[in-house]
This record gives C-alpha cells, sequence and structure tokens, in this order.
C-alpha cells in the first residue's frame, strides 16, 4: 500500500489541559488572538483581542457517499477509477515500469504538517489527514447523476485519462456500478455542442418535479449504503451565469418560489444545491458559475446546511495565487499578468462557448485582488468622494487577461501560458514567464476527495464561545475553509475572500489544529534566535 493510502487511525494525541478525549468527542479549548485597529490623527491604534472558544469534534467518521453530478465526465470517472484502484490494490504497467495506485495530489493525505519538535529539537511533520478522524478516501460510497447514460467503464475510456493498463483492469468494477442516474437538462445553460451527449435526463420541463426527484435520488441512495452522510458535488459542465433577479433568487423564498413557478433563470447547479440544503446535506460547487445565488445562501443559512464553492483551483491559477502575492510580498509591482489556456477535453469544447467561457474568465480574475489591496504603497488605493465619503472604483490594478481555447489533439493535457510583467527598482521592468503543461483531471480529481473529506469533518465540528454558557453549535454554513482547493472562494457575505495559497493553507491548519487544542502556526522557532 503507498504511504498516502495508509490507515492510520488516532495518529495523534495532544496531552494538554486544552484538549479532553472521551469515546464521543475531542473537546479542546482555544485563545482566537486578533488585533482591533483604529485610525486617530493619520496613528494606528492598535488593541491586542482575544476570545476563547471550545470546539467539539465527534470522533466515529460518518459513512459518507460521494454523489457527483457529472459523473460520466472526465473528473467524474477518473476519481472512481483511481478509487477503486487505491481499494482493490490494483498495480498496472506504463512505459515506465509498474506503477502502484496512491493520493498524491490530495492536499489532506499526500501533505504533512509540523506538530512539534522533538526532544533533539528536530521537527516531526505528521500528514494533514492524521490531525483529526477523517474518512478514508477508498471508504467514500460513489455515485451521481449524468446526462450522458453511458455505462462507468465506458465513461472512463471516453475521457482518455488513465493508461490502458490501469483501464484494463479496474473496468470490471466501473462497469459494477452501472450507468449514472438521469439528470436535470436545460439546454440554455450550458454549451450548444454538449447536446449530443444529453440521452440520460429527467423528462418535463417542472422544475419543482426535478427538485423533488433529486432529493429523492440522495434519500434513496443514503438509505441503500446506509450512508450517514452524502456530499453532493458538482463536477459537470461549466453553467453560463444566472441573471440575479429581485423576487427570482435574491432570497431564499423567491428561490423556492421560483422553483415552483419553473422560473427559466434557475439552473440545474442551484437546484441540485437546493436539494442537498434540503436534505441536509453539504454541497460543494466544483465548477466556476453563480450556483449560491444570493437565495441559495440564505436558503442554506436557514437550514444550517453546508456549502462550499467555486471551481476547483487546480493549475494556472493556484500556481498564480501563490506567485503574484510572492511578487507583491518581495515589493515588486505586477503591471500585468496574461493568462492563456488551451486544452482539448470536453471542458475546454463545453468552454469554446461564449457564456460558458464568462464564467470561467470570472472565476479566474479576482485571484490578485486580495493582494494587491493589502500593498497600498505599490497600488494607489481607490479614491474617496469628498462630499459622500463613498470609495470609487477598485483602485489602482494591475492588467489581467485570462484566454481559454480548444484544441482538441491535446485532450485532458491542459497547456497554460502566464507572462507576469513587472516594474522594478528605479523604472526597471521584469518579464517572468511560465509555461505549464498538465494532465488536467489529475490534478482536479484529488481536490474532490479533499473537499468531500473536509466538508464532511465539517458536520462533526461544534463551536461554543468560552463564557456564553450555551450549547456547541455547528459551523457557519458557507465552509471558507474549502478555499485552498477552489478559484472562487465563496465565503461569508460581507467577508473578505482570502485568495493567497499560503493563507489559505495556514487558515486550514490553525483550524484543524485549533480542534485539538494547538496553537496555530508558528515560524518564529525563537529558541534557534537565543542564546
Ligand atoms: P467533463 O466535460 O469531462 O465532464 C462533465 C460531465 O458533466 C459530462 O459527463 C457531462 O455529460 C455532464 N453534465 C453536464 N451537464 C450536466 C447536468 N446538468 N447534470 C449532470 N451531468 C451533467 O468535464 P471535467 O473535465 O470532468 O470538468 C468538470 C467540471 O469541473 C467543469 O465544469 C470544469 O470547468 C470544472 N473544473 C475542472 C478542472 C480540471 O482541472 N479538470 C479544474 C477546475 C474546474
Amino acid at each position: 500500500v503507498h504511504p498516502t493510502a495508509e490507515r492510520r487511525p488516532h495518529a495523534i494525541k495532544v496531552e494538554s489541559e486544552n484538549t479532553s478525549y472521551t469515546d464521543e468527542f475531542i473537546t479542546s479549548r482555544f485563545a482566537n488572538r486578533g488585533s482591533e485597529v483604529t485610525v486617530t490623527d493619520g496613528q494606528y491604534i492598535i488593541k491586542p483581542t482575544v476570545q476563547e472558544y471550545e470546539f467539539q469534534t465527534k470522533r466515529a467518521v460518518s459513512k459518507t457517499g460521494l454523489m457527483m453530478i457529472g459523473l460520466g465526465g472526465n473528473n467524474g470517472s477518473t476519481l472512481c477509477a483511481t478509487i477503486l484502484a487505491n481499494k482493490h490494490n490494483i498495480v498496472w504497467h506504463t512505459k515506465a515500469g509498474i506503477q502502484q495506485p496512491n493520493y498524491i495530489g490530495s492536499m489532506l493525505r499526500a501533505s504533512t504538517v509540523r506538530i512539534g519538535t522533538d526532544a533533539t529539537g528536530k521537527e516531526v511533520n505528521v500528514p494533514v489527514s492524521d490531525v483529526l478522524p477523517m474518512v478514508h478516501p477508498n471508504d467514500l460510497v460513489l455515485g451521481g447523476w449524468d446526462i450522458s447514460g453511458l455505462p462507468m467503464d465506458k465513461a472512463m475510456s471516453r475521457a482518455e485519462v488513465l493508461d490502458y493498463d490501469l483501464q484494463r483492469q479496474v473496468a470490471p468494477h466501473m462497469a459494477a456500478m452501472g450507468a449514472p442516474l438521469p439528470s436535470i437538462y436545460y439546454p440554455d445553460f450550458i454549451a450548444a455542442n454538449q447536446e449530443a451527449r444529453a440521452d440520460n435526463v429527467i423528462a418535463g420541463q417542472d422544475k419543482q418535479a426535478h427538485l423533488e426527484h433529486i432529493r429523492k435520488d440522495i434519500r434513496e441512495f443514503k438509505a441503500k449504503h446506509d450512508l450517514d452522510r452524502v456530499i453532493v458535488f458538482w463536477t459537470a459542465n461549466t453553467e453560463r451565469y444566472a441573471d440575479i433577479i429581485p423576487g427570482v433568487n435574491d432570497t431564499a423564498d423567491a428561490l423556492l418560489n421560483a422553483i415552483k413557478t419553473s422560473h427559466d433563470e434557475v439552473s440545474p447547479s442551484t437546484l441540485f444545491a437546493v436539494a442537498a440544503i434540503l436534505e441536509g446535506e453539504p454541497f460543494v460547487n466544483g465548477a466556476p458559475q453563480n450556483t449560491f445565488v444570493p437565495g441559495c445562501i440564505e436558503l442554506a443559512e436557514r437550514h444550517n446546511a453546508f456549502i462550499g464553492g467555486d471551481d476547483l483551483k487546480s493549475g494556472q491559477t493556484k500556481l498564480k495565487s501563490v506567485f503574484a502575492e510572492f511578487l507583491v510580498n518581495a515589493g515588486i509591482k505586477p503591471l500585468s499578468i496574461a493568462s492563456y489556456n488551451h486544452l482539448g477535453n470536453n471542458d475546454g469544447h463545453n468552454l469554446s462557448a461564449e457564456r460558458q467561457f464568462r464564467s470561467k474568465e470570472i472565476s479566474k480574475s479576482s485571484v490578485v485582488d486580495d493582494m494587491v489591496d493589502a500593498n497600498r504603497l505599490l497600488y494607489k488605493a481607490p479614491k474617496v468622494n469628498v462630499k459622500t465619503g463613498e470609495v470609487e472604483g477598485k483602485g489602482e490594478h494591475p492588467d489581467h487577461i485570462v484566454v481559454i481555447k480548444y484544441v482538441p489533439a491535446v485532450g485532458d493535457s491542459k497547456r497554460a501560458i502566464d507572462e507576469y510583467y513587472s516594474e522594478i527598482f528605479c523604472g526597471g521592468r521584469s518579464t517572468i514567464n511560465i509555461f505549464n503543461e498538465c494532465e488536467d483531471s489529475l490534478l482536479a480529481t484529488p481536490l474532490i476527495l479533499d473537499l468531500a473529506i473536509l466538508a464532511e469533518l465539517m458536520t462533526r465540528v461544534q463551536y461554543r464561545k468560552v463564557g456564553e454558557n450555551k450549547d456547541f453549535a455547528p459551523l457557519y454554513s458557507v465552509l471558507s475553509l474549502l478555499s485552498y482547493m477552489l478559484k472562487a472562494p465563496l465565503v461569508k457575505p460581507g467577508t473578505e475572500v482570502i485568495n493567497s495559497l499560503n493563507r489559505q493553507r495556514n487558515a486550514l491548519e490553525s483550524f484543524l489544529k485549533a480542534c485539538v487544542g494547538l496553537e496555530g502556526n508558528t515560524d518564529l522557532l525563537l529558541e534557534t534566535r537565543i542564546w
């Protein structure tokens, strides 16, 4: 068994007055430290703050199902085949020799977190998945929907992602999964070039009936496999944006009513999200469209249901959220970032249509915003209207363009070219070009796993403020802690989006550690700086 697929139950135990263990729960106490800043006469006055919280994590992981919308696509079929390969320990021949299945690319299973130092002062790291009890990917029960009715073994070969020798061996297991469940198809939302695939659709045009149908599918899947939890995951084609229309999708009640009256602007992805929310199951959106219209977020809040999104952050944007931050933090000023992509898989085919491309363009565009906002030495702040006091515009910003082209020949092997053109010392210029080539679905698939596993974990964590004498309560509905794996992170309305990959990872690590009573990361390493 490859180390990333290893099982290590209870690999960590914290011995501290802040942490207690029972058979059922891990309970921890955590001091949330911050500082409150006010400006008086041009001076920043900073007051450190501290609020203590308790976290309670249920130790028994849920028996979890993962129902994907777009099950028969490249991501869906690749995820199923690779989990089955891990589960049945299928090894295969490639031209380079024998290949073992693994979970490389999963932040949870293939990356580590520093938990302290041993007696000699050497740092100790453990897999992230060891910090709290998490579902093992091999244990996920897989299922879902697709508008294409091709059985899963055939869907895998259509995807042209995996080595032939792996496909050959895993095919019987994939065939046993059968075909995806019929899905909701509203042709207006995805590219016209997808129509030929749509041979497995739920009949009729009645959106309320479609909602009931999907809810029933979730309930039946849950009952059939005796599951505690089902994660519903959109990895279907990118849809066009839905228009936000007052009285239609701006509030929870409006949205429910718009479904009843089969309003044109309710997309399939929003219907799936509503179905999951009403069933009390987490929903994650792996594509860029605005599934989470304001009414959908309000509905999730009302039902204390968990939602996360948007759009898997696998390649170019992931690098950008590291690279742009590196430049700005180094005091270098990017003047323009120009990004070109070409790819030849079905995702690329769908994105060759203007309105679907637009969804992707929006999701890829805002990634440098917070880094620019944080450095007003390099970028001029937005103007403030002296009469009204209102902020006008967004202030200075690097030029940023994103181009995506469909080139069938390259298949799933996506190419991304980025030029970072920056101002350096005393009028100088620097140009950095990055060319990256990767197998798209093999980068995206482990992210789906991480998102599903974290979403399940979040359903088992509860919190309360120390001193309030209240019961433990679930976390807030929008799971912004999932941002590390997402291009355009959905956050609590009214709060800031963090795009920096490092900050996103720190947040997640600190949260996991807080749940076992460990203080966040310290790179101060004071003992190495003093006598
Ligand atoms: P794909 O085209 O191979 O698969 C999508 C599947 O969704 C297809 O099988 C299609 O038949 C199905 N589908 C379309 N509409 C549906 C509906 N209403 N209900 C059920 N099924 C439906 O695409 P992919 O490469 O697997 O990518 C899936 C999604 O993930 C895309 O939206 C893509 O933009 C997004 N994404 C992918 C990556 C990546 O690196 N692969 C990264 C970020 C985001």
